[in-house]
């Protein structure tokens, strides 16, 4: 299963261990849809059932914080980046199958009751976000080093890492490199949201140059 670096923070929590051991615990990676950046994937048990590492007698061991795929199934969403003027298209899916009770079920949803039901929007805010800066992985950004780039590395610490992010942030010069007011200082120290917000604008910007941050 696919796994957003909000996912991450959520689910990270809901365990009670840092990003680097969920990272090291629970994922793996690899090349898929974007040559130039890996895919983070929950790491399924390995008994021949490939069974889901947080399912329990009891159901979801981390329900409440259960990544995007979870809590949308059966609806996929497709997201274009912005566009020039500030404008995505979205385009929602029904997966069919055969193997799911659910499409027996006589209530019919519509996308809107689906993301309130399923308390879905904090995920869709942070995973759009993350459709924009997998645009700028795809152009290779990290040139002929590859994933060995300086740059890569920062990347996905600044997307998956959060406790290396948040000890990067005010352990080293960082706050006094960029003009950040002391509001979202504040936020940053308060909420892995607003971190994890926080390290997107920096990938954006040391990629890019552009974005919402700059340097003070
Ligand atoms: S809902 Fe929970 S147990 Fe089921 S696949 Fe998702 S994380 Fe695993």
């Amino acid at each position: 299963m696919y796994l957003y670096p909000y996912d991450i923070v959520r689910m990270k929590n809901r365990l009670g261990i840092s990003s680097g051991e969920f990272l090291e615990q629970h994922t793996v990676t690899a090349i898929r849809g974007n040559p130039f950046f890996p895919n983070v994937m929950l790491k399924m048990s390995d008994q021949d059932d490939k069974a889901c590492p947080f399912l329990s007698g009891n159901g979801c061991r981390v329900y409440e914080d259960r990544p995007f795929s979870c809590r949308a199934y059966p609806m996929e969403r497709g997201v274009s980046p912005l566009d020039h003027i500030g404008n995505r298209d979205i385009l929602h899916f029904i997966a069919i199958h055969s193997y799911c009770k659910g499409h027996g079920e006589s209530r019919e949803w519509t996308v809107r009751e689906w993301i309130e039901n399923q308390e879905i929007l904090p995920f869709i805010e942070m995973n759009d976000s993350w459709t924009d800066l997998d645009v700028i992985f795809r152009t290779n950004p990290w040139g002929e080093q590859g994933l060995n780039a300086k740059a890569f590395k920062m990347a996905f610490m600044g997307s998956y890492n959060m406790d290396a992010f948040r000890n990067f942030v005010f352990s080293s010069s960082f706050l006094e490199r960029f003009a950040i007011s002391e509001g979202r200082i504040k936020d940053i120290r308060n909420s892995e949201t607003e971190l994890l917000k926080l390290g997107f604008d920096w990938i954006t910007f040391f990629l890019t140059g552009k974005g919402s941050l700059s340097t003070g």
